[in-house]
């Protein structure tokens, strides 16, 4: 039986600096082999692994239909991430995956969706985005709102412009620490859902801070949209991510295996403070 903690080499073939201390990688794997049979749904994420340091949860951003090609974000937090900031074009790292379950792109079919994301929360939903938009036709009304501190933790600039010229769709951004040069909203990222005007048979998709997450929650739910509409990406520190190890358990849930995206009708029982 093959080992579930087994990394195979992958190299780094583009590196792109997103804002101050975030950088986006490609990493092909060495493998032709590898690279061919690995697969992964929008919304998993992988084990990278820095040689001689460490490895961490990344999200999976790029295009499941694109799988030899696998794009990562990452912020720079501390040490394992710390080390990734020196990666260069070239360079070999370690990755095992995917892990977690994806998001509910089956379920979302013919319906609005509504993708609610927080600073580096963009993340994990950029890879749904695109599978929306590969398969248009299949999806309803697309809402993208997003949130940041201030205008240079906006990531992925370009991608929310052509976002924001297709069709039936809607990009909603907001700063709670605007300078000149930003022209959207003002305020926190629940602020912009005045100007939401969805069915109550829209799906919703969130990742970001889990204190955003809740209030965005509870709004919605004031719009009508059922609590196992909502999804949500969880974060936990993990260590194994196959459910073995425990650092992720959340009450009888592993966030590696069961999750990281949950419904809201699933995570609100375990939130600690009712209502919320
Ligand atoms: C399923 C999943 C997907 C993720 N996707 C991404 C991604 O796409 N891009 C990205 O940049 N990061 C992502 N993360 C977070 C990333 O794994 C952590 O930032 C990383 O593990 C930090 O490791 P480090 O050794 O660099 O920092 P450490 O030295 O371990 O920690 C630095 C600081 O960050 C805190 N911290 C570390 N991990 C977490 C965590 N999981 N939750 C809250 N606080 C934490 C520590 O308490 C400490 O204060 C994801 C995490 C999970 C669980």
């Amino acid at each position: 039986m093959q080992s579930p903690y087994m990394m195979y080499p992958a190299r780094i073939t583009a590196r792109r600096v997103e804002t101050e201390g975030i950088y986006t990688f490609t990493m092909q794997f060495v493998d032709p082999k590898i690279r061919r049979s690995y697969r992964f749904e929008a919304g998993q994420f992988n084990m990278i692994y820095v040689f001689g340091v460490g490895e961490v949860p990344i999200s999976i951003v790029s295009d499941p239909t694109e799988p030899a090609a696998l794009e990562h974000t990452i912020r720079i937090a501390g040490r394992v991430t710390g080390a990734m900031a020196g990666w260069k074009v070239g360079d070999v790292v370690g990755v095992r995956g995917p892990y977690g379950n994806g998001w509910p792109v089956v379920q979302a079919r013919a319906r609005d969706v509504v993708i609610i994301t927080g600073g580096l929360g963009c993340a994990p939903v950029a890879g749904v985005i695109n599978y929306i938009f590969r398969r248009r036709d299949d999806y309803g009304e697309l809402h993208i709102l997003h949130g940041v501190k201030t205008p240079k933790d906006l990531l992925y600039r370009e991608r929310f412009d052509e976002w924001r010229r297709a069709p039936r769709t809607r990009v909603y951004l907001t700063s709670d620490q605007p300078d000149k040069s930003w022209h959207y909203r003002v305020g926190v990222v629940t602020q912009l859902f005045d100007e939401l005007a969805v069915p109550s048979s829209a799906i919703v998709m969130m990742c970001g801070p889990e204190v955003m997450m809740r209030y965005a929650a509870r709004a919605l739910l004031d719009k009508g949209i059922s609590d196992d509409s909502i999804y949500l990406s969880m974060e936990r520190r993990m260590e194994c991510a196959v459910g073995l190890c425990g650092h992720c358990q959340y009450r009888e849930h592993f966030v590696c295996k069961d999750g990281p995206v949950f419904t809201y009708r699933t995570v609100r029982k375990l939130f600690r403070t009712p209502g919320i």
